[in-house]
């Protein structure tokens, strides 16, 4: 039998558009949350969180500290300033601000 025919050549770069546009008009991104053993909130809230390494720990886009109790914040979806985030074992309420560095931060909502 001949493997020469290929189906999917021509329809294989298929993109979706990505109704999440803002500051920068840059599609966000979205990420899978996996749970690392963030114990101090019931389990399912658990992947939402996790322990802050300290200096050389790297956030990833969809990440930020709470200033509060220096937990680490994940969101599902990649965080841009003005996102309202929540830490729930401090119950701090968040918006996400960007510092002059280019790194977010959260800040505590009075
Ligand atoms: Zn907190």
């Amino acid at each position: 039998m001949s493997a020469e025919f290929n189906p999917v050549t021509a329809t294989d770069t298929v993109t979706v558009p990505d109704t999440g546009l803002d500051e920068d008009d840059t599609p966000r991104r979205y990420y899978d949350l996996d749970e690392t053993g963030f114990r101090e909130v019931p389990k399912r809230w658990r992947k939402f969180y996790r322990h802050w390494q300290g200096p050389g720990d790297e956030l990833a886009p969809n990440e930020v500290i709470c200033p509060v109790c220096k937990v680490v914040i994940r969101s599902r979806r990649e965080l841009r300033p003005g996102d309202r985030v929540y830490c729930m074992p401090c119950m701090s309420r968040l918006v996400v601000v960007r510092h002059p560095d280019g790194h977010l931060e959260a800040e505590v909502v009075y």
